[in-house]
């Protein structure tokens, strides 16, 4: 297993932990050697505030994050840049089984991928709606043309309209 700066081992972790306040780089949110979760498709450094402490045997790692990613709009389907921004909580203790939920359960000497976490909670992050802009007008349900560039000349079809189909089951 390659080690990198994003790796922490809880066994050689001082007694009051780690913490940081830094930007973990885009390349390697973007590089799929490091980690094993996906790589990420950022566009910016993800800014990461965070800790990790130890209480009895359960070391609790928190912190916030927030990063700017690639993706495409939900609605539009055009490319956008993605701001996103969350906070995580997780326990992780050195056993052969978790006693609950709440906690993982890490081999010793208890290896934790900073970077595959970072990554976990953005892709959890990634599975609400995004759209460009609030107020994106969408494709067009007749021929496809990018509403956003101008009316596409198409006559309006009410029955496309999703609260007509409603309104049809509705009535039926
Ligand atoms: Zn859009
Ligand atoms: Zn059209």
């Amino acid at each position: 297993v390659a080690t990198h700066a994003w790796r922490i081992v809880l066994r050689d972790l001082p007694e009051e932990g780690k913490s940081w306040d830094l930007a973990v780089p885009a390349a390697d949110l973007q590089d799929a050697a490091l980690g094993a979760v996906d790589a990420l498709p950022a566009c910016t450094d993800m800014h990461w505030q965070g800790e990790i402490r130890r209480r009895g045997d359960v070391w609790r790692l928190v912190g916030r994050w927030r990063v700017t990613l690639r993706r495409q709009c939900d609605r539009c389907l055009a490319p956008f840049d993605w701001t996103v921004e969350g906070s995580l909580e997780r326990n992780y203790r050195i056993a052969e089984h978790a006693p609950d939920d709440d906690e993982e359960a890490l081999a010793f000497p208890g290896r934790i991928d900073l970077i595959d976490v970072l990554r976990e909670e953005v892709w959890l992050a990634w599975r609400v709606r995004a759209v460009c802009r609030e107020d994106c007008k969408g494709l067009c349900p007749c021929c496809g043309a990018d509403l956003n560039r101008g009316d596409c000349g198409c006559a309006p079809q009410d029955e496309d309209h999703p609260f007509a189909v409603l309104r049809k089951l509705k009535l039926g």
